[in-house]
């Protein structure tokens, strides 16, 4: 139950939430079914929303409401915490700021694409170092206590810092050491990458086996998209996106897994939550350590393999041919990788990690852009034992700088390492190998989806697993899995 004076705040904010509702599914549509041609007014009917959201945010009663509010239990202190974060991230940017990094965005992106298809560095190096210096400027805005990084880590995750990521890296030497221990095993080519599959045939079979797993269809829907993705506009409207490439069925597959993890993290908020400022996951890594929790974990098992074995071979015939232990070496393939979304789930930290080094550097002022190409391949070679042949394969193979997102990378390297520890903590080893996918949603629904944003992302991990995060669970878990548990 709320008090007064929060259901007063909730009621005023029901505006926001509204217009986020409308957002979201705009956002959908543009990626799904909306005609090609509508991108510019689309983009001017978000702009205008992005806009009147802002200004409910930091409407002068609304802010005195937020700022004078006294919660009184739990949930009432997760509005707040949740409310005063975005007032300030609305109030603390000056407009100019956000004007000129909205300019130079726009122009970072066309700049970035052009940059990449001719994999010239040098093309897009002016335009990044205007983004770094923005970045830069942006972390004194927003205000930090030690390191100008940890003002754009909090964006992205909740409390996060550079000292502990420092901690959450501190496993990539071992990391790197068991990738090149496990690399040589794989064959380069496995042949059933090569084989083609019937849209429309594994459209189905990915249904089935999220209707298994536990999707609720009357809340979510499953369509096509060129990069897979979840957007919740409520607890009662969940979608996920895949895409379909023709051939090597297991990345449709695992990647509509994985979009299952983020939905269903949504979908079983709490009710009580619904309309209110927490009514939503809680971070960008505590969703991604439930989207890899399925896709890596449940997903990569020879569990998952067994239990779906007889509908995949109607989708898909020729798996016939292959045993069991066969198809988890499909589903589990090690071998170094040059493009972060390519990785595996073993070597993925490390392209991470790269990212980590080079952007706190970057916010230090340690490292110049002009030297981001010698940088990316040195480490590369180091860390995964490739060398990048080019740029286009190299420093510009990601997005991200160009959205002028800095600080958002290491929520991935959360997200698998907090997905092993609840492996562990959770005891759900024995449900993953008896694929009782039902048994595993409610030990997640119970620790972790039903508070939505209620608890800040450290404290809901501390009450879930009885630790902060401990990378040493996901080296375990690598070596048990990749090495049948020897050192
Ligand atoms: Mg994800």
């Amino acid at each position: 139950m709320l008090s007064p004076e929060i259901k007063e705040i909730v009621r005023r904010y029901s505006d926001i939430w509204a217009l986020n509702y409308a957002y979201s599914l705009l956002g959908w549509d543009m990626e799904t079914y909306m005609p090609r041609n509508s991108f510019r007014e689309r983009g001017e009917a978000q702009g205008i929303i992005k806009t009147l959201i802002q200004r409910f945010y930091t409407h002068p009663e609304f802010v005195s409401l937020v700022e004078g509010a006294k919660p009184q239990n739990e949930v009432e202190e997760g509005i707040i915490r949740v409310l005063k974060r975005e007032i300030k991230l609305y109030t603390r940017l000056p407009k100019e700021f956000i004007e000129e990094e909205t300019r130079t965005k726009a122009e970072a992106f066309q700049v970035w694409r052009e940059a990449k298809e001719k994999s010239d560095f040098q093309i897009y190096r002016p335009v990044l170092e205007k983004i770094v210096e923005l970045q830069r400027k942006k972390a004194e805005y927003l205000g930090y206590e030690d390191h100008p990084y940890d003002a754009l880590l909090d964006l992205f995750e909740e409390g996060l810092t550079v000292k502990k990521c420092e901690r959450m890296f501190s496993v990539v030497p071992q990391v790197s050491a068991l990738f090149g221990r496990v690399k040589g095993k794989y064959p380069e080519r496995h042949p059933l990458e090569e084989e083609g599959y019937d849209r429309y045939l594994l459209q189905r079979l990915i249904e089935h086996v999220l209707q298994e797993m536990g999707f609720d269809f009357s809340r979510g829907r499953v369509d096509v998209s060129p990069h897979p993705f979840t957007v919740e506009m409520g607890l009662h409207d969940v979608r996920i996106t895949v895409r379909y490439e023709g051939k090597d069925f297991r990345r449709a597959l695992m990647a509509a897994v994985h979009e299952f993890g983020h939905a269903t993290y949504e979908m079983n908020v709490s009710e009580e939550l619904w309309m209110t400022p927490v009514q939503g996951g809680v971070s960008l890594g505590v969703h991604e350590s439930q989207s890899r929790f399925w896709e890596n974990v449940v997903g990569r098992s020879l569990a998952f393999i067994r239990r779906f074995r007889k509908e995949m071979e109607l989708t898909l015939p020729f798996l016939r041919e292959y045993g069991d232990e066969e198809l988890f070496t499909y589903f589990t393939l090690v071998r170094p990788e040059l493009i972060r979304v390519e990785a595996d789930e073993v070597q993925y930290v490390l392209h991470i990690y790269l990212r980590y080094r080079i952007e706190k550097e970057l916010m230090e002022g340690t490292m110049r852009v002009s030297e981001l190409p010698e940088v990316w391949n040195d480490m590369m070679e180091e860390l995964i034992g490739v060398r990048p042949p080019n740029d286009s394969l190299g420093v510009l193979q990601d997005i991200h700088w160009a959205h002028a997102t800095i600080g958002y990378f290491p929520t991935y390297a959360i997200g698998s390492m907090l997905s092993a520890q609840l492996l562990k903590a959770l005891k759900l080893e024995e449900m993953v190998d008896r694929a009782d996918f039902q048994g595993i949603m409610s030990a997640l629904r119970e620790r972790i989806h039903r508070h939505g944003s209620v608890y800040p992302p450290e404290r809901l991990v501390e009450m879930a697993t009885g630790e902060p995060l401990n990378p040493e669970h996901f080296l375990n878990y690598l070596r048990e899995k990749y090495l049948g548990g020897a050192l």
